[in-house]
């Protein structure tokens, strides 16, 4: 059985969802502070905590047969985190240790953890590879970084078995378009954008107009839900052929597309007109995302099947399915 944290979010819930398909038993552990319990499958076992909550992680790891941890729950907002840092290391990096420490103390060795572009910081041009130093320049990204290196020298000491994931920019929503992204508030482009284009508000917002990119504003690398989820799902059958793994991969696209580019992308898609506002830089964000994926496609074998086109109509069905998002 895998143990989803997080399953009740919008990447967990999609991953959790082809864990089952795939014929993985699955327990989610979600505290439902940002998730939904409609988001979960209903063929997962839901246990409703807080993943700092070391006596339930106790009761679980001795109560269910679990072989594998992916590790999805934690804050996750740039401008957040740097208005908030103490919410990052405390949800994040503290939460995370507790969770490994029972990991450890029960000899459960397999995770893949959620990672970030963020970790990079504000690196200028070429496309990124997993060896490009790590100069993190907010409190979000910091806090995954910390918490790699804790992994690291986990897997030296008492030979955890992990995958990082450094995400780029996550979007889409499984094509059955039966679950999706709902966050509140929502503070991602392309459902903003989506959200705009459906009347819910009044302009959408473009923060920066004169970054150092082609249009000026900033450039960043879109990968489909669902092809994250594979490479997940790879990972965790690469941890159970492998022995001793303690690896990192970026996943993305290997794409960057400007702000005005999705704009103007969510506008085809919807044959809707966006009435555009450019305001202040958002404090934290660098001015180019874009990865390079060359890794996991060799040791993993994964490729994205999903373009941008792809991944905002997929986004687009489900947020026009379900105008309010999950029921509340
Ligand atoms: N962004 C924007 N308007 C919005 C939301 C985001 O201009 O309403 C910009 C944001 O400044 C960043 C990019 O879009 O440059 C992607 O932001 P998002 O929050 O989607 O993801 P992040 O890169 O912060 O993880």
């Amino acid at each position: 059985m895998i143990l989803v944290t997080g399953g009740a979010g919008y990447i967990g819930s999609h991953v959790t969802r082809d864990l089952l398909d795939k014929g993985y038993k699955v327990a989610v552990l979600d505290n439902l502070s940002t998730g939904h319990l409609e988001a979960v499958d209903k063929r997962a076992i839901f246990i409703f905590g807080d993943i700092g909550d070391e006596q339930l992680l106790g009761q679980v790891f001795k109560r269910f047969p679990i072989c594998a941890v992916m590790h999805f729950s934690s804050s996750c907002l740039v401008g957040e985190s740097v208005r908030n840092p103490m919410r990052y290391y405390q949800n994040n990096v503290e939460k995370t240790i507790r969770l490994v420490n029972k990991m450890v103390e029960h000899k459960i060795t397999r995770l893949i953890f959620s990672s970030t572009c963020a970790t990079y910081g504000s690196p200028t041009g070429a496309v990124l590879t997993e060896e490009h130093v790590l100069n993190p320049i907010n409190p979000y990204g910091r806090s995954k970084m910390m918490i790699e290196t804790i992994l690291m020298d986990l897997s030296e000491s008492n030979g955890l078995n992990y995958v990082s994931l450094r995400y780029f920019n996550v979007g889409g929503a499984h094509p059955s378009a039966e679950i999706g992204e709902d966050h509140f508030p929502e503070t991602h482009l392309i459902p903003n954008v989506l959200q705009h284009l459906q009347g819910k508000t009044n302009e959408v917002s473009v923060f920066g107009g004169d970054y150092h990119t082609p249009d000026g504003t900033c450039v960043r690398d879109y990968i489909h839900v669902c092809d994250l989820s594979h490479a997940h799902i790879l990972a965790l059958e690469y941890l159970a052929q492998t022995k001793l793994v303690a690896e990192i991969f970026n996943l993305g696209n290997e794409r960057g597309y400007s702000v005005l580019e999705i704009i103007k992308s969510c506008e085809t898609i919807s044959n809707k007109k966006a009435r555009v506002k450019v305001l202040a830089k958002r404090i934290g964000d660098p001015p180019l995302l874009v990865a390079s994926s060359e890794k996991i496609r060799n040791v993993l074998g994964w490729k994205p099947k999903y373009n941008l086109e792809q991944i905002i109509r997929t986004a687009w069905n489900w947020h026009e399915k379900h105008p309010n998002g999950f029921p509340k």
